[in-house]
């Protein structure tokens, strides 16, 4: 669908909310304004649904449902109220209401399904810290007084904590989806300000009712224009082009917390201690059970967060650990994995008097190689040389790539003839016809492994001086003074 489509929606949305702000009170004509508002973002998800041919479309035909049917719920009333004098409550309209609820939820629950590919254990529990915080309050000041009303009978009862608890579901859902994954697109924002307006609109209902205040035409205009909002923006999420990739698996979200996160975290784990310190005040402790349970809830939450961030923390320290020591092209222990590993091998062998030999190799003219096949294929050569010498060496020897075309080796346990011998092998598994000249040393059983390692640099070069692919020993001479 083109954008221009989206645009002529997106302007017949604007006029319809703004518009609704002026159609006169309770008449027919602002009944029909909003139910038409509703009926306009549901066809809406539903052009869309036809022209844009999202990945997934269960879940807009599911939001289809919803805008639908929570918009006939004002027509319904509109018709209840006039051929009764008074409706009462709950009446079939509040089933139309209530309707947006779980359609609209199932419709989530299949998208956060399809984006996210595999578990991800710390948007679920950040979630569940934020509906846990909501749902307290809820509790205290939505749901408990509904359950407690005792001017309506059981069904008005469910009805009244339906509507709470609705919202907390769809609450969670929007959480959910918010915090797991990427891939937040044009539709996903519209979609997302959609399920914002209502869930805005009922708390903003919720804190009206709350200070027991009769709104006065304008701000109840403004009340339904915010849900009238809602309707048309489902609408544009799904007429938006961005819709087609928005059931694909987003990429999961970063382990980095973010400050705002944080920040919403902590606020939500502070509203048990408020609710109480303000009862407390109140010197009316009502819902001291209620608190206990969900501060409980919301501490093991964020313990199990911290648990997950320091689980996370160790495996990418140990992850940094590994990187810092490993050559990258080759997968060998690098240099500073060599400067940590031969003095320890030089202490063990102080203690049990055992020979220990180390080679250094450099293969042969590599530059010409470079130059003759580039130095992507010169790449090459270093990995499958690097696999073809392991194969010749013992588990207890240690081979490490000390910088460019030059190896180290060290071989526990081995005298200079020995170790010459394996050097030997390892020069002849050389790949594609390169050679290397190499010079190895035998710890004399005082040096440092400095003065060793440059005693079989001596010996290299005289390897290579002597016209190179040959083995030399470093004599005790070769000592640097
Ligand atoms: P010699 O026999 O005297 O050792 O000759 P050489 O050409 O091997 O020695 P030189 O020190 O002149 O050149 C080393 C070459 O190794 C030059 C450099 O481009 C190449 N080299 C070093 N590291 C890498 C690498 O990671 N990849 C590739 N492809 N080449 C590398
Ligand atoms: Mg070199
Ligand atoms: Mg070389």
């Amino acid at each position: 669908m083109s954008s221009r489509w989206l645009r002529v929606y997106l302007v017949v949305a604007v006029v319809a909310v703004l518009g609704s702000l002026a159609v006169p009170d309770g008449g027919p004509a602002q009944t029909g304004w909003q139910i038409a508002c509703g009926w306009i973002g549901a066809a809406g998800i539903i052009i869309g649904i036809r022209r844009n041919r999202p990945a997934v479309s269960a879940p807009w035909w599911l939001f289809a449902i919803a805008v639908a049917g929570n918009s006939t719920g004002i027509l319904i009333e509109a018709i209840l109220a006039r051929i009764q004098a008074d409706p009462g409550f709950p009446s079939l309209a509040d089933a139309a209401y209530l309707s947006f609820y779980p359609a609209a939820a199932a419709g989530l629950i299949l998208l956060i399904h399809r984006r996210t590919a595999r578990r991800d254990w710390s948007s679920l529990v950040d979630a569940s810290t934020l509906t846990t915080g909501m749902g307290l309050l809820a509790w205290i000041f939505m749901v408990k007084p509904a359950a407690m009303d005792e001017s309506i009978g059981l069904i008005g009862h469910i009805v009244s904590v339906a509507y709470p608890v609705g919202d907390i579901v769809l609450l969670a859902m929007t959480i959910r989806l918010v915090l797991s994954g990427s891939g937040r697109n044009g539709s996903f924002r519209l979609m997302c300000a959609a399920l914002v307006c209502f869930l805005g609109g009922d708390t903003i209902w919720a804190v009206i009712n709350q200070l027991v205040w009769e709104p006065g035409p304008m701000p109840h205009k403004l009340l339904s224009a915010v849900f009238l909002g809602g309707y048309l923006l489902f609408g544009a999420a799904a007429l938006h082009p961005d819709v087609r990739s928005l059931g694909r698996i987003a990429a999961p979200r970063p382990m980095r917390f973010s400050r705002s996160l944080l920040l919403l975290l902590t606020l939500t784990s502070l509203i048990g201690p408020a609710l109480l310190l303000m009862q407390t005040l109140q010197h009316q402790v009502t819902d001291g059970l209620a608190i206990a349970i969900g501060c409980t809830a919301l501490f093991l939450l964020v313990v199990t967060r911290m648990s997950q961030v320091l689980t996370q923390l160790d495996l990418q320290s140990e992850r940094v650990r590994d990187l810092a020591v490993t050559d990258e092209l080759t997968g060998l222990p690098n240099r500073r994995a060599w400067n940590i590993e031969l003095p320890r091998t030089i202490e063990r062998v102080r203690r049990t008097g055992a020979p220990m030999s180390v080679a250094i190799i450099d293969i042969d003219h590599f530059k010409l190689f470079n130059d003759a096949y580039g130095h992507p294929a010169g790449d090459r050569m270093l990995k499958e040389a690097a696999a073809a010498w392991q194969e010749q060496l013992r588990t207890v020897d240690h081979l490490a790539r000390y910088g460019g075309e030059e190896f180290v080796v060290l071989l526990p346990d081995a005298t200079t003839a020995q170790a010459c011998e394996v050097v030997d092998r390892m020069r002849l598994a050389t790949p594609l016809g390169q050679t290397f000249s190499a010079g190895v040393a035998t710890w004399d059983g005082t040096e440092t492994s400095d003065e060793l390692t440059s005693r079989a640099d001596v010996a290299l070069y005289r390897a290579k001086s002597e016209g190179r692919n040959r083995i030399a020993e470093a004599g005790p001479e070769m000592a640097p003074a």
